[in-house]
Parts: C-alpha cells; sequence; structure tokens
C-alpha cells in the first residue's frame, strides 16, 4: 500500500511537472503552487499572473477573497471550492486545477476534460490519459470508465476494444454501474468476446439494479426480440416501464412510439403523446421531434400549429438540425 501511494505521488509529481511546465518546458519547482483565483501555477509570494498572494481564495457564497480558512460569511474554503468545482468549465478551472494538485481524483478527472477539450489548457490527450490513470489509481471508478470510453470510441487514440473492456471490467469492480452496461454490450454484439446474450443480461440486470436505469432497455429489448430468452411481450413491456420509472428518457421516448404506431401494444396516441411529453421534459430531442409532427399533422390530437412550432423549437434549442429546418418551413422564418 505504502509503495503503492509512493508510486502514486511520484506520478503526480512528474505529471505536475508537465502540466505546468507547457509553456516554460522546464519541470514545475518544488515549491510551485496553484492560484486559487486564477488557477495559474506559480512560485514564490504572489501568483505570476493575476499577482495576488499565495493562498487567496474568493468565497463561492459572498465574492470576499479570504487568507484565512473560513469566510465572514461562515463559508469555508474547501467547502467553497467544491462549489466552484461543479460549475461550469470556464468557472470551474481555478478549483479544478488546484484541488487537482493535491491528488484529488475527481478534480484530476475534471482536469483530464480541460486537456481533451483544450478549453484552458492547449488540448493534449497524453496528459488527459495520465489524469485518468492518476485518479484511477486511486480506486475511483468514473476515472476507468471515462478511459475505458476513450479506448471504445476510438476517436482521441487508436480504437482498442480489448483495453477498453479490461478498463471497463476495473470500473465495474469498484462499483460502476455504467461500466456494467459496456460490459453486457460487449456480450449482446460479440465484440472481440464469444456472443452471449445470457451472460449480456446478466450483466444488464446487474447494472440496472444498481441504478443505470437504461439497462432495463436493454433487457426489455431482449425480451422483444426473443434475444437469448424466450420471446415476452408483456415482460418486455414491464421492463420498459422499470426502465421509464427509473427516470430512463429512451424508455420513455421508447414507450411513446409503441403507443403511437400500435408497435407491441395496442395503439393509444393518447398514451403515447403522455410518454414523448415525460420524454421531452427529461430532454429528449427525438421526443420534442415526435410531439411537434402530432401537433403539426393532428395525429391522435387536435393539431396545432403554435404548439407545432414550439416543439420544433425546443427542439432546435437542443440541438437537432431537422428541428430548426421544421420550425424554419412551419413559422416562415429563416432557420
Ligand atoms: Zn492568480
Ligand atoms: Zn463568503
Amino acid at each position: 500500500m505504502r509503495n503503492k501511494r509512493c508510486v502514486l505521488l511520484l506520478s503526480l509529481l512528474i505529471l505536475l511537472g508537465l502540466v505546468f511546465s507547457a509553456a516554460a518546458e522546464e519541470p514545475a519547482p518544488a515549491d510551485s503552487w496553484v492560484c486559487m483565483l486564477c488557477g495559474t501555477e506559480s512560485t514564490g509570494d504572489a501568483c505570476s499572473a493575476c499577482l495576488s498572494v499565495k493562498g487567496v481564495w474568493r468565497c463561492h457564497g459572498c465574492g470576499k477573497r479570504n487568507l484565512q480558512g473560513i469566510c465572514a460569511c461562515g463559508k469555508s474554503r474547501e467547502e467553497s471550492l467544491d462549489e466552484y468545482l461543479a460549475e461550469d468549465m470556464m468557472t470551474a478551472f481555478p478549483a479544478v486545477h488546484y484541488l487537482a494538485a493535491t491528488g484529488r481524483p475527481d478534480a484530476l478527472c475534471l482536469l483530464a476534460k480541460y486537456w481533451e477539450t483544450g478549453l484552458r489548457l492547449s488540448q493534449d490527450v497524453t496528459h488527459a490519459l495520465s489524469c485518468y490513470e492518476l485518479a484511477g489509481a486511486s480506486d475511483y471508478a468514473p476515472a476507468y470508465l471515462a478511459l475505458g470510453k476513450i479506448y471504445d470510441q476510438g476517436e482521441l487514440v487508436e480504437q482498442d476494444s480489448y483495453q477498453a473492456m479490461e478498463l471497463f471490467q476495473k470500473a465495474a469492480d469498484l462499483g460502476s454501474a455504467e461500466a456494467l452496461w459496456f460490459l453486457g454490450s460487449y456480450y449482446e454484439e460479440g465484440r472481440i468476446v464469444t456472443l452471449d446474450y445470457a451472460k449480456a443480461m446478466d450483466y444488464y440486470r446487474q447494472a440496472a439494479e444498481k441504478g443505470d436505469a437504461d439497462s432495463w432497455m436493454n433487457i426489455a429489448y431482449c425480451y422483444a426480440l426473443g434475444k437469448g430468452v424466450e420471446r415476452e411481450i408483456d415482460t418486455a413491456l414491464e421492463y420498459y416501464l422499470k426502465a421509464a420509472e427509473a427516470g430512463s428518457h429512451l424508455a420513455c421516448d421508447y414507450l411513446g412510439y409503441l403507443y403511437m404506431t400500435g408497435d407491441l401494444v395496442e395503439a393509444d396516441p393518447e398514451k403515447g403523446l403522455e410518454w414523448y411529453r415525460k420524454a421531452a421534459a427529461m430532454g429528449n430531442s427525438r421526443s420534442m421531434m415526435a410531439l411537434g409532427y402530432a401537433y403539426q399533422t393532428g395525429e391522435g390530437i387536435q393539431a396545432d400549429p403554435q404548439e407545432a412550432a414550439r416543439w420544433y423549437e425546443q427542439a432546435a434549442l437542443a440541438g437537432r438540425t431537422d428541428g430548426a429546418a421544421a420550425w424554419a418551413s412551419l413559422t416562415g422564418a429563416a432557420p
């Protein structure tokens, strides 16, 4: 254990050296510190970028600058840093950088995102991977999950399903429900492993029971198609409902589709639209499009062009170009 700690600390120092020396091309001095106001790494008594005194932090609650550990408003430096950490990427950067330098795994994972995206730090995949690996070394499941996804997708690195599966297994062993879903999908598709629906179902069930709502969807899907189990429509529907109740917008959207089209169930447009509304309220843009279409054509509902335009606009705002086009053609406006 002590050995592991030493290795971890050493690699952290090396990584931070890399992080901070990016501009200077030389390792960061041992007495370097991260400014909590601007996120710049400095040495000496004042920040080289914003000239603030070492150790100054800004209270997330009242905005006051402090040197002592607790602000006059009662908020501690630690609480304040945690609140900044939860903000958008631009606002969070100084807190992320500061806390990552202390080796906190959640902050290291966030720092990896800056390297990945090139926001605030010039894009560098190697540094991103190192940050995730460091975070993972303290048994932090989300780090291995994030690494697994990177190798699974193969956009930032060469695609490597073997590596991905190994990382998903590590994350799953540390309690990640989403990693169990990925493992299940490998068996369902027979990707680098022998296709095994029963094994896939087993992983999906474990993931679902750990709170991954979308995994109930996969189980439902297997029952609907008779994949690895006897085809049972009622059981499939039961699982779709379970997924919807557990908060899966995909399940709500799919139930909407089933009731609108009469696939697997008796068609019931009113029910269908209700499911679409639920999914749309959770941000599902496909359901927003379906609602726009229903109001435009009067499918299972009184046609209402204004309401249709409103749903297309929502879909467009959620990033759908077909939503923008439908909105423009309905309102006669330029998209
Ligand atoms: Zn500064
Ligand atoms: Zn305060």
